[in-house]
């Protein structure tokens, strides 16, 4: 675990008070051991983060450890391309499980095993109903359900049918392993649940060694066990499994039995979390694949611009709960720039250029001049600005017809050029069209920043030089759906929710020169307009840049009410 730049998250919750709990009563030896179980079947998105941030840092924080675990029972629709990134997102949030890394599918055999000691102590049997009526047996909430004809195999007929259909003598679908435990139970769950089942597909790490595969509630909890797991940290969901879950540990006589805790999935304002939704904007082609900006995924946030700190800091502020809640997405962007603010370079860059000459100031003349790199760190220091006769400034920066309370440039008035002079618009040159083509000013020599000049005036703008100014694309993004719960919303099909304005492209920008060599992913405040990152697209010819949030902060405005 990377000790020095990970502080421990302060906040106790219930979890934590279990895991004292346990610690007082010397369970497990004092030890405390969690994991990560992804299962790779999609990248992993800001909810993960969640659970990652938590079960490594309890770990962290107990002296314990952490295993990353893929949860791969399912071959259908897991993928090396999964783990792969999932590896590359936990570590860059930067979390470490030194050799821990396993999969669920390296315990097959062992998995196995215990599958035919239930069948020898009659806790399992081999179920040849046809799956239509293994849902009649299954009863309602409300009514029991009831047993399966096949439910009194003998030992040796169950142990014959499990050994066929390991070694692929039946098709799919045509007998399931299930345990034997209670058809009337008021826990659905536990209506002799499938604990294998036949699937002729080749997977992600075994190949076709086997053609049955164990179900997740079954796998769950012995691979915790395997790994001497003391807490199985998981989401709501699994509540109603947690019977089941600590049935398979006792029916197997096992001890020293890892103890699951279920806490609230991390729900987010105008996102969607479920990894099939995510999929089908990747496939589909809504998006321009799992990293666009736009997704919440780790690669999509990394790509936006967030730190690994600002996520881990938004996990430690989310903390967790016991009900379901939705989360407001502007506390992740209150993350960032919290972060931003600190430790981002100010740099000025004009998204809407409009182009200003200051007639007054010498042809061919230049003048470097100093701007301060981070007001809010001193030792981040500053640099030379080259200025010129020719600038750009933000178009929105001059109005020609000045509403009452604009103070920046406009026919008659003054602006400050930050870090240079006073400028004044004298004439607005327009072409047959009657569209502004540029504005002829004059600077007063007397007001450069720095010289000790008092003159002021009520705005300051930002601007470039434009024969130094580097071009470069900016790409906005506004939140991808219009409303606040997509996935819970009247409207059935999500992808009807989603912004047609989630992204803006400004392919005529133009930034300081110093920042033609930025190199992808490094992060600057684009002064009074936000925090933007170089995208990884970015190349020697073309500088791209993505606008990670905007400056205005709305979760301030929350907190302060
Ligand atoms: P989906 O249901 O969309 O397929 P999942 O939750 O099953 O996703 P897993 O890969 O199984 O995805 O999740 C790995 C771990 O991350 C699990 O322990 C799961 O509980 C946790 N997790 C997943 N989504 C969230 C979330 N939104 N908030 C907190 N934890 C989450
Ligand atoms: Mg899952």
């Amino acid at each position: 675990m990377e000790e020095n730049n990970i502080k421990p998250s302060a906040a106790s919750n219930f979890i934590r008070d279990f895991i004292n709990e346990d610690l007082e009563q010397n369970k497990n030896n004092g030890k405390v051991h969690t994991r990560f179980p992804p299962e790779p079947n999609g990248y992993l998105h800001i909810g993960h983060a969640k659970s990652i941030c938590l079960n490594f840092g309890i770990a962290r924080d107990y002296n314990g450890l952490c295993n990353l675990r893929f949860d791969d029972t399912n071959p259908e629709k897991e993928d090396v391309e999964y783990v792969d990134s999932i590896i590359e997102d936990v570590r860059w949030l930067g979390f470490d499980w030194d050799d821990r890394m396993f999969y669920a599918s390296d315990y097959f055999q062992q998995l196995y095993d215990f599958a035919v000691q239930l069948i020898k102590e009659g806790r399992a049997y081999i179920d040849s109903s046809t799956p239509e009526e293994i849902k009649n047996q299954k009863g309602t909430p409300t009514e029991p359900g009831t047993n399966s004809p096949y439910r009194e195999r003998t030992t040796e007929e169950n142990l014959r049918l499990f050994t066929e259909m390991r070694d692929g003598k039946h098709e799919d679908g045509t007998h399931i392993l299930r345990a034997k435990i209670d058809m009337a139970s008021t826990n659905m769950h536990m209506r002799d649940p499938v604990i294998y089942r036949i699937k002729k597909a080749t997977h992600h790490n075994t190949g076709d060694k086997w053609c049955i595969y164990p179900m997740y509630d079954y796998a769950h909890p012995l691979s915790d066990w395997f790994e001497g797991i003391t807490h199985s940290l998981c989401t709501l969901e699994f509540e109603i499994h947690r019977p089941l879950y600590d049935w398979f540990l006792e029916a197997l006589h096992l001890e020293n039995r890892p103890r699951q805790i279920e806490f609230a999935r991390l729900n987010l304002t105008y996102t969607v979390m479920s990894k099939r939704k995510l999929l089908e904007l990747v496939q589909e082609k809504y998006v321009s694949g799992w990293d666009d900006p736009r997704m919440p995924t780790i690669c999509g946030l990394r790509r936006r611009g967030y730190s690994p700190e600002s996520i881990r800091n938004f996990a430690d502020k989310v903390g967790v709960a016991k009900r379901d809640a939705m989360t407001d997405v502007a506390l992740l962007e209150h993350s960032i720039r919290e972060d931003l603010n600190k430790n981002a370079k100010r740099v000025m860059a004009v998204l809407n250029p409009l182009k200003v000459i200051i007639t007054n100031y010498p042809e061919g003349q230049r003048e470097e001049m100093e701007t301060i790199n981070n007001p809010e760190d001193e030792t981040m220091g500053s640099r030379k600005i080259p200025f010129t006769r020719e600038l750009y400034i933000e178009n929105d920066d001059f109005q020609e017809v000045p509403h009452k309370k604009f103070h920046r440039l406009s026919p008659g008035n003054e602006v400050r050029l930050k870090s240079a002079y006073i400028i004044k618009c004298n004439e607005v040159i327009k072409n047959d069209k009657g569209e502004i083509l540029e504005l002829r000013c004059t600077y007063d020599p007397e007001t450069k920043s720095g010289s000790g000049s008092t003159r002021s005036v009520k705005g300051t703008i930002h601007w470039v030089s434009i024969p130094d100014a580097v071009k470069a694309e900016v790409r906005l993004y506004e939140r991808l759906f219009t409303v606040e719960d997509p996935a819970g919303d009247e409207e059935p099909d999500f992808k009807k929710l989603i912004n047609p304005h989630s992204l803006e492209i400004l392919e005529n920008c133009f930034i300081e020169p110093e920042f033609s060599k930025a190199k992808s992913g490094e992060k600057f405040q684009f002064v009074r307009q936000g925090y933007f990152c170089v995208d990884p697209l970015s190349t020697g010819e073309k500088l791209v840049f993505n606008r990670t949030v905007p400056l205005k902060d709305s979760w301030s405005k929350i907190e302060k009410k």
